[in-house]
């Protein structure tokens, strides 16, 4: 048993033993034999990659932005070779893919999450996965050839335009980029940023949301996504945007303008008015990765916490940390909290499997706000089990962190999905009066029917300087 692997007193417990009882139903035979390859892949040959990788990335801001570490591709062969590679792209709904379905992905992105080079190495990484969706989805035969492809093979990478920096974007209705007509071409002009992938030099394509009928009455037909390669003339990334001040590099968070950026008209995507109905395909199961992935990066971070509690060669007060009972009742908070969270993550993806990413719009906002939230609070005990160190950055603790706290944001903030999912629950409440109600007055007739007076049974009806009658 190679030590890299080890996760118990025992031994190891593989992923697929580990499985949830309520999934493993779900989950094909060669699904559960390629989970614990991508585990071993991930424990044994990302993780230890990530350091290479950052060394790799250079120094300099732009030395680091025109990076492509050499360890990525190494890892993309061995990938590959293993088979580890598209599982994103779900069986009953992209035959491109590896043939999984969204709960096996979902079990497998869980390990994907533990690492910052493993999702890229198996060509499962944000936000080329929801772009390569949508192109395969929406595209047309072209589009595919032109692009779907080389992102398929993990040659080029991509970026999605949406967010704006004058308005508030988590209303996709303000976008106010402009996709104009004319002749062949479509012409467009505005500003984007949180691009993210756009500072990287394999980035060759980004799927850009705006406007080609801004007045148009319906404000959900105004929109369109069309298809910008990197390097049409008028596009001009002016700089990168830091999350808590890591740059996030070679990928990174473009703010961009466009000035007369012309493309052909055959980059529309589905055609003018259709940008409301490709955005809410796309942020479906991405929604999902970035929930699967965090319930990895909460494990990782309780195995990390778990790690100094049983280090002896640091004793606060004379006792190892795991003797401290409030650390053991943290450690048993997070187990409790990071399984119920994936739970609640598998229920999605099973739902989405079942019918589509629309049928599981409940599901999806559900895991898009709890998830988040307990990884940030699992990933905060463990920093504090660690003291200074857990800030710095001799843990990957503090750069989960930072990465964990913008799950609260990216793909629309939690204020949304909980206002949407407040409003959905709400549509129940005059039934729910009515029923309740309805129940009242039966149990008051039945009452009736066995000769009960159907009153209050603390009912006393006593006036002052009287006693009750009753
Ligand atoms: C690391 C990172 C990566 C990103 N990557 C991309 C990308 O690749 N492409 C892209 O297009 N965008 C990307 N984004 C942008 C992200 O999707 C937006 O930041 C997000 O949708 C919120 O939009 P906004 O920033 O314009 O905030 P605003 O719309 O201005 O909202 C600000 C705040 O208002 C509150 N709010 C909003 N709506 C409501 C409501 N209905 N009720 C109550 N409060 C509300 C929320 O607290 C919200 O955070 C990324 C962001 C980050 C941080």
């Amino acid at each position: 048993m190679s030590e890299l692997l080890v996760n118990s007193q025992h031994g190891h417990l593989s992923a697929s033993q580990r499985v949830p009882a309520m999934a493993r139903p779900f989950v094909s035979e060669r699904a559960m034999k390629t989970l614990d390859l991508v585990e071993k892949f991930v424990e044994e040959e990302c993780i230890p990659a990530d350091d290479v990788y950052t060394r790799q990335i250079g120094e300099t801001t732009a030395e680091r932005f025109a990076s492509h570490p050499q360890i990525i591709e190494d890892l993309k062969v061995k990938a590959r070779k293993l088979g580890l590679w598209n599982m994103f792209l779900p069986k009953n709904h992209f035959k491109e893919g590896a043939g999984f379905s969204n709960l096996e992905y979902g079990l497998m992105a869980e390990y994907l999450g533990k690492s910052r080079v493993a999702s890229e190495a198996t060509n499962c990484a944000a936000p080329d996965t929801g772009n390569m969706e949508v192109i395969a989805k929406y595209g047309s035969d072209d589009q595919k050839k032109r692009w779907l492809q080389p992102l398929l093979e993990g040659k080029i990478r991509s970026a999605f335009l949406m967010t704006e920096p004058q308005v508030a974007s988590s209303d996709a209705t303000n976008i106010e980029m402009t996709i104009k007509r004319d002749g062949d071409s479509y012409v467009l002009n505005g500003s984007k940023w949180w691009s993210s992938g756009i500072g990287d030099p394999r980035c060759e394509i980004y799927i850009v949301l705006g406007k080609t009928a801004p007045n148009d009455p319906n404000k959900y037909a105004q929109q369109s996504v069309i298809l910008v390669p990197h390097n049409t003339p008028g596009i001009t990334v002016h700089r990168m945007l830091s999350v808590f001040g890591y740059d996030d590099a070679p990928h990174g968070h473009g703010h961009v303008t466009f000035q007369n950026v012309r493309v052909p008209a055959s980059n529309m995507v589905l055609g003018e008015g259709k940008g409301f109905e490709i955005i809410q395909g796309r942020l479906g199961p991405g929604r999902i990765h970035h929930a699967m992935r965090s319930i990895g990066q909460a494990e990782k971070a309780l195995e990390w916490m778990l790690a100094r509690l049983n280090d002896d060669r640091k004793q606060p007060f004379g006792e190892m940390l795991h003797k401290h009972g409030i650390m053991l009742e943290r450690v048993a908070r997070s187990r409790i909290e990071i399984d119920a969270a994936r739970l609640a993550v598998l229920n999605a993806a099973i739902t989405i499997d079942e019918s589509n990413a629309k049928g599981a719009l409940k599901e999806i906002a559900e895991v898009k706000v709890l998830v988040p939230a307990m990884n940030l609070t699992v990933i905060d005990r463990a920093i504090q089990a660690y003291g200074g160190g857990g800030v710095s950055q001799d843990t990957p603790l503090a750069n989960m962190y930072a990465q964990g706290r913008t799950m609260r944001i990216v793909d629309g903030p939690d204020e949304v999905h909980l206002l949407q999912l407040g409003k959905n629950e709400n549509k129940r409440g005059k039934a729910h009066l009515e029923r309740i109600d309805a129940q009242i007055a039966k149990g008051k007739a039945l009452c009736r029917e066995y000769g009960i007076e159907p009153k209050d049974r603390l009912h006393l009806d006593r006036k002052s300087g009287e006693v009750s009658k009753l």
